[in-house]
């Protein structure tokens, strides 16, 4: 085995308990230099609303405008920080298209989502264009083996990829999704994912239509904030 992102050859490393237990051996992904490059975000010293680090853990502005604007706020969880490493981890994977890529964050995010208490989860769906010329939806992918409800699709004809828009641009969006089936998410806990949280204004589009379908309680997830 080679690390995804230098390609240094990674040592297995046997465990005694591995070998009694007959368990399969995880393989690791990456090499421990490349692995120590992605900062983990401490939700004690971060918003409650955004993941955003920070000393405190009070509403950070950004979510008080959001609060204002919606009457609520998201509760979301970000499990890295969008540091020079995670930009270059998310430029080879999504955008250069390296699909063996997906598996360098999956156990991660698996661990974490079994931890939070959610009847569905609902993946941010790509655009149809991006879908033809990208091969895969990067959230899908980054889940692997993690059961998911695809209750929101694409509506927007909007043509500018949101990554190429500039904060302001990316906040005047329009709502971009609508619901396949209310049904698939009334009365249920529902975990949003999506790889990174940029201005929020995406996962605020695709809460806002999943409080309207009357789902109970709302978390949202991503790779990186
Ligand atoms: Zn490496
Ligand atoms: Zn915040």
């Amino acid at each position: 085995m080679n690390c995804l992102l230098c390609n240094a050859h990674l040592p297995v490393r046997l465990k005694i308990r591995d070998l009694v237990m007959l368990r399969p051996l995880a393989q690791p992904t990456l090499c421990e230099q490349c692995r120590a490059r992605f900062i983990q975000i401490d939700p004690t010293h971060a918003c409650p609303g955004c993941s955003r680090p920070q000393e405190h853990t009070r509403l950070c502005p950004e979510c008080t405008a959001w609060q204002h604007q919606y009457g609520w706020h998201l509760h979301h969880q970000a499990l890295y920080t969008y540091n020079d490493a995670m930009k270059e981890y998310v430029h080879c994977y999504k955008f250069a298209g390296d699909y063996r890529l997906r598996v360098v964050f999956q156990s991660v995010l698996e661990a974490r989502i079994r931890r939070i208490a959610a009847d569905v989860v609902v993946p941010i769906p790509v655009t149809r264009t991006t879908m033809a010329t990208r091969g895969f939806n990067q959230v899908l992918g980054m889940l692997g083996g993690v059961v998911v409800t695809p209750a929101l699709r694409h509506c927007a004809t909007d043509k500018v990829a949101q990554s190429h828009k500039t904060r302001q641009e990316r906040l005047q969006t329009p709502q971009p999704f609508e619901l396949v089936d209310p049904m698939m998410v009334r009365g249920k806990r529902v975990l949003l994912v999506d790889d990174i949280y940029t201005t929020g204004r995406t996962l605020y589009h695709a809460a806002d239509l999943l409080k309207a379908a009357q789902c109970c309680e709302l978390t949202s997830l991503s790779l990186a904030r």
